[in-house]
C-alpha cells in the first residue's frame, strides 16, 4: 500500500493478528440466534474466508477499487480486477455483457440450481477523501471517492462466491455459482438493461449485498421507482443584444419546463421525487443558446411512474412550445422498478448473518470511529457490537431513493445482506463515507459480508426446501405482477455518461497513487 494514500497510517500486522483471532476459525457466534448447527459445506465456506491472508487479499482488492475511485460506465479498472480475480480462480467470466463494456457475469460450477450474487464497483463525484482521516480532506480535490462502499461490495461478491467454489470442489455440489458484476448502479443504469439481455433468465435466486454500518437484512416493497431522462430543446440562436428577436432560446424552454414541473408538484401524491439538472444551457449570455439539455430524475411508485413521468413530458412540450423551440430528443438513460424484496430469501439470509455474528473491532478502530462522530457532530458510539434483527417493510410507503436491484427482484428471489464497515453516523454520498470504505474495517465488513453470501448460497445450493421456500413466494409474486420493463424498446445504456469526468480526474488520482492489490 502506498503510504500516501490515508494519513493515519494503519498498522496492519496487528491488525490482521487481531483480525484472525476475532474472525476465529471454529467459533460461529450465533448472537441473537439459537446456536445453529453447521453444515460441513458452509464451515468449510467460512473456514476459508476466516483465513488471514483471504482477508487481506479481498480487503486490498476492495481498497484498490476504492482508490481508483472510478463513476458508473467507466469503471474499467475496477471491473477488470474483479473479472480477472474471477477468472483467476477458475471462473467462466463473460466480459462487455447487455451492451456495457464494464458489465461481466463470472460462472462456475455446472446445472441447477443457479444462485446469483450481484456486485457493485462504482464511485460518487465530487467525494475524494483520503482514507479513514476523520476531518475533510479530499486526496484530490474535486474528484470523484468511494461514498457509499460499492468498493467493498465487489470484492466481497466475488470472494464469497470464490468461497463457494470451494465447497462446490471438495463436495461435489450440484449447481452453478454467478457472479453479476453490475456497473453504474449510483445512476441506477445497469441492471434493466441486464435483465433485458436475458442475464437473469436461468437464476434460480440472488443474494445482493450493499455495505452501511449494521448488518442486516429486510424484505418486501422499497424505494421509488425511477425514469431518468435527458430532455433536449432546439432554437435559434442571435446576438442576445443586436437580434434577439430573430432568436429562440432553447434555454427559455428549459426554463419553462422546470417553472412547470415545480408547479407540477402541489398535484402529484405524495410519494413521488422530482430533480433535475442543467447539462447544457449555453456558453456566454451574449449568444441566445440554440441547444439546452435539462437532465430528470422522476421517481415514484411502480403504480404511479408512467403516469408521472406522462405530466413531466407534458411540461417539457409546453416548454418548446412556449419558446417556440423544438424538444428534439428525450433520451431515456435507465428506467426502473421498485425493489420487491423476497421474504423467504431475507429470513434464510438472517439466520446466516446471525451465524456469521458482528466483526469485533480493535481499540484503534472505535478510536476513529468516535473522532469522525465527533466531526460529524453524530452520536459517539464507536463501532456496532450486535448484528440487526430482521427488518419488516414500513407500514406507509413514503417514496424515496431508487436502486437498480429493484429490476432483480421481479425477475427472481432476491433480498439484500447489508454489511457493516461503516461508522454509524457517517453520512452516504459524503466524504466521511468514502473515509471510512478504505481499510481495515471496510475490509472486516465486506469480510463478514461475504461469509453470510457464502453461507446462503451454500444453504440454497444444498437444502431443496430452503430453495423450495425462495421460488414459491416469487411465483406467486410474478403471476399477479408479470414483468415488464419501463425501458423504451430503443434504449440504449449510456456509455459515455461521466466520462468527461473521468478522463479531467483519472491522471490526477493515478498521480495520487493508487493501492496496490497484488500479494
Ligand atoms: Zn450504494
Amino acid at each position: 500500500m502506498k503510504s500516501h494514500i490515508g494519513d493515519a497510517p494503519i498498522r496492519w500486522g496487528i491488525v490482521l493478528s487481531i483480525m484472525s483471532l476475532s474472525l476465529g476459525v471454529h467459533s460461529f457466534p450465533a448472537q441473537q440466534g439459537e446456536k445453529q448447527a453447521v453444515a460441513p459445506q458452509k464451515k468449510l465456506v467460512l473456514d476459508w474466508l476466516a483465513q488471514r491472508d483471504i482477508v487481506e487479499r479481498f480487503g486490498k482488492i476492495s481498497d484498490a477499487i476504492w482508490s481508483y475511485a472510478e463513476l458508473g460506465m467507466q469503471e474499467f479498472k475496477s471491473s477488470k480486477l474483479l473479472a480477472d480475480t474471477l477468472e483467476q480462480a477458475g471462473f467462466k467470466v463473460e466480459r462487455g455483457l447487455a451492451g456495457m463494456p464494464t458489465c461481466f457475469v463470472a460462472s462456475y460450477g455446472s446445472g441447477k440450481p443457479v444462485i446469483g450474487i450481484l456486485g457493485e464497483f462504482d464511485a460518487l463525484p465530487m467525494i475524494s477523501q483520503k482514507g479513514r482521516v476523520p476531518t475533510q480532506s479530499p486526496l484530490v480535490e474535486g474528484a470523484p471517492g468511494h461514498g457509499c462502499g460499492h468498493n467493498a461490495q465487489g470484492a466481497a461478491a466475488a470472494a464469497a462466491a470464490i468461497a463457494v467454489k470451494q465447497a462446490i470442489d471438495k463436495f461435489g455440489i450440484k449447481g452453478t455459482i454467478k457472479v453479476f458484476g453490475s456497473p453504474a448502479e449510483e445512476t441506477v443504469i445497469s441492471r434493466p438493461y441486464m435483465v433485458r439481455a436475458g442475464l437473469f433468465q436461468d437464476v434460480d435466486a440472488v443474494i445482493d449485498n450493499h455495505g452501511g454500518s449494521s448488518f442486516g437484512t429486510s424484505y418486501g416493497v422499497e424505494g421509488n421507482a425511477l425514469y431518468s431522462v435527458v430532455f433536449t430543446f432546439k432554437g435559434k440562436t442571435a446576438h442576445a443584444a443586436g437580434s434577439p428577436w430573430s432568436a429562440r432560446s432553447a434555454l427559455d424552454a428549459v426554463d419553462i419546463m422546470n417553472v412547470a414541473v415545480n408547479y407540477l408538484r402541489e398535484h402529484l401524491f405524495y410519494t413521488e421525487r422530482i430533480h433535475y439538472v442543467i447539462t447544457e444551457g449555453g456558453e456566454a449570455p451574449n449568444v441566445v443558446p440554440d441547444r439546452a439539455s435539462v437532465w430528470y430524475y422522476v421517481r415514484d411508485s411502480d403504480e404511479r411512474l408512467a403516469d408521472t413521468y406522462d405530466r413531466v413530458v407534458n411540461c417539457a412540450k409546453a416548454g418548446a412550445l412556449a419558446s417556440g423551440t423544438e424538444l428534439v430528443s428525450m433520451r431515456v438513460l435507465t428506467a426502473i422498478h421498485q425493489r420487491h424484496a423476497n421474504k423467504a430469501a431475507a429470513e434464510l439470509y438472517q439466520k446466516n448473518i446471525e451465524l456469521v455474528g458482528m466483526p469485533a473491532w480493535t481499540d484503534e478502530e472505535i478510536a476513529y470511529a468516535k473522532a469522525l462522530q465527533k466531526t460529524l457532530g453524530a452520536r459517539e458510539s464507536g463501532m456496532p457490537a450486535r448484528v440487526g434483527s430482521l427488518r419488516d417493510p414500513d407500514r406507509t410507503f413514503v417514496g424515496g431513493g431508487s436502486s437498480d436491484v429493484g429490476e432483480v427482484t421481479l425477475v427472481a428471489p432476491t433480498a439484500t445482506i447489508r454489511f457493516p464497515g461503516q461508522v454509524p453516523g457517517a453520512i452516504g454520498h459524503h466524504w466521511s463515507v468514502t473515509s471510512c470504505n478504505f481499510g481495515s474495517t471496510a475490509w472486516k465488513g465486506l469480510n463478514a459480508g461475504a461469509k453470510a453470501m457464502a453461507a446462503s448460497a451454500i444453504d440454497l445450493m444444498t437444502v431443496p426446501d430452503e430453495l423450495n421456500k425462495l421460488r414459491v413466494e416469487f411465483e406467486a409474486y410474478a403471476k399477479d405482477h408479470p414483468y415488464k420493463s419501463f425501458l423504451p424498446p430503443d434504449a440504449t445504456p449510456p456509455l459515455d455518461l461521466n466520462k468527461e469526468l473521468m478522463d479531467k480526474y483519472r491522471p490526477r488520482m493515478e498521480a495520487a497513487g493508487y493501492v496496490d492489490w497484488k500479494q
